[in-house]
């Protein structure tokens, strides 16, 4: 006997009959004789709707009274999951976060999880009856129901599986599994069978949009194994798991790469100290996240060229932060760019090889692709290059890597 936590997101649970066919789904790994804590998300688009509403009363509402109402999309699909496990045969009831209990904090709208009590679901697990948890809620230290943030579920449903010390946590959703690469861009992209949970963040965190940071993060942290899989095919998915359990680790697992980036160019900015200080400070005190950085050493000492990229949706924000301390950095123009994405090579097996870099920059010179900024972790190389160079990039790199499909 197992016990399995099984996560499905929105569009899952997305219709009546998509909710009576996860219920099957329940259902076949019940009747396996396993314990199982099923956590469910909103039904596809019900949160944007209530969002929107929320902020249709008011744009500066009250954010408790904004998770009240975000919170009721995965108690809808929460009981009609636990009677749909009920039509089949399959004794099933709902929690609701307070019920659970789900503890956080009182950030009301991306509030984190503090601790996870599930005493009581395990009592009822001896007893033969499926648990249907809400996703994305919880409740504050004042008694207050609160949201976890967008894409939350992911992180309940790990929270939760780490609490009740369950043996899997069943991530299943709309594709099939992790990917070498975006397979609408490289046909010749393939499933992975295994992914480290850092590589898995690294992924996450540079575009790959199948899983939430925080709940990879988690897993992390709580060595909880994962696994992302099909709802729609009965196919075997990827398992994120610690790095020991991959016996043969390629250099390069996967090629991420995120749009949603923009170029700033500080032109003629003093070579002095307090400077960095000067730029980064006001952005980060106007809540403007900085990604790469590149500043040139400057030929006479005197003056030089910074380059960053901050994310689109800050960027307006970010050029007038700039354009405001103007006058105090003095810099002696600015340049911007949109039309730029960031590729990003990722593998563990990068700690103990050499020349991976190299290998990326030769296949970028040999399609005459510029590369614009350059940032390294540990496990990651990404570069900066033109918009229009994304489709080549990654299929150039996919097929010098060695990862594509036969
Ligand atoms: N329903 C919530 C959202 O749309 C939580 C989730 O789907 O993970 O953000
Ligand atoms: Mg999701």
């Amino acid at each position: 006997m197992a016990r399995i936590v099984q996560k499905f997101g929105g569009t899952s649970v997305g219709d009546l009959d998509r909710i009576r066919h996860v219920a099957t789904i329940v259902k076949a790994e019940y009747d396996r004789g396993n314990e199982v804590a099923v956590v469910l998300s909103a039904m596809s688009g019900v949160t944007n709707d209530l969002v929107g509403k929320v902020n249709e009363i008011s744009r500066l509402h009250d954010t408790r009274e904004y998770d009240v109402v975000v919170a009721s999309g995965e108690q809808v699909t929460c009981g009609l999951m636990a009677i749909a496990l009920q039509n089949i045969g399959v004794p099933a009831r709902s929690w609701l976060g307070w019920q659970v209990v789900v503890q956080t904090d009182d950030v009301h709208g991306k509030a984190r999880i503090t601790g996870v009590e599930a005493g009581k679901m395990v009592g009822q697990f001896a007893d033969g009856v499926v648990a249907v948890v809400a996703g994305f809620q919880g409740i504050s230290p004042q008694g207050r129901i609160t949201s976890l943030g967008r894409g939350g579920s992911d992180t309940s449903a790990v929270a939760l599986a780490a609490a009740l010390d369950a043996d899997r946590c069943d991530i299943y959703t709309d594709v099939d599994g992790v990917y070498t690469t975006d397979p609408r861009i490289v046909a010749k992209a393939q499933k992975l069978e295994k992914i480290t949970y850092e590589e898995m963040l690294e992924m996450a965190s540079q575009g790959a949009k199948v899983l939430q940071t925080r709940a990879v993060e988690l897993a992390m942290n709580r060595g909880v194994r994962m696994q992302v899989r099909s709802t729609f095919e009965d196919l075997p998915g990827t398992l994120v798991v610690d790095e020991d359990e991959i016996v043969e680790q390629q250099v390069v697992s996967g090629i991420a790469y995120s749009r949603d980036e923009a170029k700033i160019t500080l032109v003629s900015v003093a070579d002095r100290p307090g400077v960095a200080a000067g730029i980064f400070g006001p952005l980060s005190d106007a809540s403007v996240n900085v990604d790469m950085i590149v500043q040139n050493v400057s030929a006479d000492g005197k003056r030089t060229d910074m380059t960053f990229t901050v994310g689109k949706s800050d960027f307006d924000r970010a050029v007038k932060v700039l354009e405001d301390v103007r006058e105090t950095i003095n810099f002696e123009s600015l340049s911007t760019d949109p039309d730029v994405v960031k590729i990003s090579v990722i593998g563990v097996g990068m700690r103990s090889h050499a020349g991976v870099a190299t290998q990326m920059f030769q296949s970028f010179a040999e399609k005459g692709i510029n590369i614009q900024v350059i940032s390294t972790s540990e496990i990651k190389i990404s570069v900066l290059i033109a918009e229009e160079y994304t489709e080549l990039a990654l299929r150039s790199l996919h097929t010098a890597y060695g990862l594509d499909a036969d």
